[in-house]
């Protein structure tokens, strides 16, 4: 079902909220959805709903490519090992992992969020 914006922006805290922009900025340059909910101490679920409802995910996956690119050149300017370079994917992976986890979690609340606003 698709989500009714205006609805969405009435009763979301981060469509309110006034760092929204540098929020959105963050989350489409795939930093995590846990690591933006940490840093500004906002709740992993109300992050996925407007993500959401905004229809960012899909702006992020088309952002991806530049993204890798920007993580590959940065390998090749900083003088890293093989190891470092791994570590730092396997990091990101396993944050990327959380979100996949906290969205497939957050999806029945988001549904129920929708029906009783
Ligand atoms: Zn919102």
């Amino acid at each position: 079902m698709p989500v009714d914006i205006e609805r969405h922006s009435r009763v979301c805290g981060i469509c309110q909220d006034p760092r929204r922009e540098d929020i959105e900025l963050e989350f489409t340059e795939w930093k995590p959805i846990a690591v933006i909910a940490r840093e500004r101490k906002l709740s992993q679920s109300a992050l996925y709903r407007h993500f959401n409802a905004t229809g960012l995910f899909g702006k992020r996956d088309r952002n991806l490519k530049a993204v890798l690119g920007r993580f590959i050149d940065r390998g090749y300017r900083v003088k890293v090992t093989a190891q470092s370079f791994i570590a730092e994917v396997r990091d990101f992976v396993v944050e990327l992992l959380k979100d996949v986890k906290n969205a497939l979690t957050a999806e029945p609340e988001a549904a129920k969020f929708e029906l009783m606003a």
